[in-house]
């Protein structure tokens, strides 16, 4: 259904029929949050919500970026004048990746891109990898790159981190391009080696829902930085390539090490503590005790709360009310200080759960957060 509108979209605006329609999705991540710069382990899975793009190719150096959900005409830029970080909106993300396809050396010539996206955007799901996904893989097909998934990730991320000018890791892209239905996604950022995890809540009568809060605090880039930065430190501190490195037996050592560097503890101890939390939830799901995972999202969130300090009172509400409500776990998700939270609940709570959050939200004089249903779906693919 999308895919005809889109490419409907591309017919109406280009006068052509499109090649084919690609489809990215935006991600939700189950656990590991700010392990990915660590060389650590992350958990995402894909939503529903994707971004879907129908592209043709051009050989005159030309690429002409439109999206359904943005104001304002056909965008045209020239291949050879793409420059790094000199795009400040939207099309700095479609843009990022052709110019890092052809930094990589591969032969690409131009494009018409029209796309449309379902991802929330800017909610921490992760519009923006969804968006370079989608194109990537669209020029890989098309331009015949023979680029395998990962490696397309990685394009993507340095489309995010050197073209766009955002210092992201590599999660997002990942699992936007290497999810699959059903299945949470195992990856060790260090490597990138990855093993699919059956996820289906639904079998065991579970749902996991997503609370948006709508909130997006304005500090929020700069303390991603701080943290990053901190993170750095810390191993420096300890000798170590990445935090990674520290294994969970030796946090005691490590922390002693610190001494009373109260802030290289705190975040030391988050990035350790988390990549063993990622490790036992592979374990619990690996052997079918699905609902013991929620009391470790719980631990996770007290972690990114209280360590590393990136939540915030409507990121908080959301899992103390949903846990006083009868939710099996909670944790914000995604970078912090605004964004979105998961809840882990029995089907027969949710609406009890969802109810509560919304007239917290209320009386708290919060704008009202969305909540829905994320059921781990397919990554990135061609739909036609
Ligand atoms: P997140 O990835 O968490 O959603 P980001 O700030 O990384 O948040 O990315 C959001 C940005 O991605 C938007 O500001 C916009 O530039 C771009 N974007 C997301 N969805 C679309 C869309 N449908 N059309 C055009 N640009 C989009
Ligand atoms: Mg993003």
């Amino acid at each position: 259904m999308r895919a005809q509108q889109v490419r409907a979209g591309f017919v109406e605006l280009y006068g052509t029929e499109p090649e084919g329609v690609w489809s990215a999705p935006g991600r939700v991540n189950l656990i590991g949050e700010h392990t990915d710069y660590n060389d650590g382990f992350v958990m995402p899975f894909a939503l529903p919500h994707t971004a879907v793009a129908a592209v043709s190719r051009r050989d005159d150096g030309v690429l002409r970026l439109h999206s359904a959900d943005v104001d304002g005409g056909v965008v045209e830029l020239r291949l050879d004048e793409l420059t790094p970080e000199s795009d400040r909106d939207w099309t700095a993300y479609p843009a990022g990746v052709v110019w890092a396809l052809r930094e990589a050396g591969h032969p690409v010539t131009g494009a018409d891109i029209h796309l449309g996206s379902t991802v929330p955007s800017g909610a921490g799901l992760s519009s923006s990898a969804a968006l370079e996904v989608v194109v990537a893989l669209a020029l890989n097909d098309l331009y015949e790159l023979g680029l395998q998934r990962w490696q397309l990730a990685r394009l993507c991320q340095r489309a995010e981190n050197v073209y766009v000018g955002a210092p992201t890791g590599i999660m997002d892209q990942t699992a936007s391009a290497c999810c699959e239905d059903g299945h949470a996604l195992f990856l060790d950022t260090r490597d990138l080696s990855q093993k699919q995890i059956p996820f289906d809540l639904a079998a065991e009568g579970m749902r996991l829902l997503v609370v948006d809060t709508q909130v997006k605090h304005s500090h929020s880039e700069g303390e991603y930085g701080k943290r990053r930065a901190g993170c750095e430190r810390g191993a420096a501190l300890l000798g170590v390539d990445a935090l990674r490195d520290i294994p969970y037996a030796d946090l005691d050592a490590a922390l002693a090490r610190l001494g009373d560097d109260e802030e290289a503890v705190r975040l030391v101890r988050h990035v350790v503590t988390e990549d063993e939390r990622v490790e036992k939830v592979v374990d619990l799901l690996k052997s079918g005790e699905t609902r013991a995972i929620g009391p470790v999202l719980v631990a996770g969130h007290a972690s990114l709360r209280d360590d590393f300090r990136i939540s915030c009172p409507e990121l908080d509400l959301v899992v103390d009310t949903a846990m006083s409500a009868g939710a099996l776990g909670s944790r914000m998700t995604g970078g912090g200080f605004g964004g979105s939270a998961i809840v882990l609940a029995d089907v027969a709570d949710v609406d009890t759960v969802t109810k509560a959050v919304e007239e917290a939200f209320a009386a708290a004089g919060f704008t009202a957060p969305r909540v829905f249903e994320a059921v781990p779906s397919p990554g990135a693919r061609r739909l036609v």
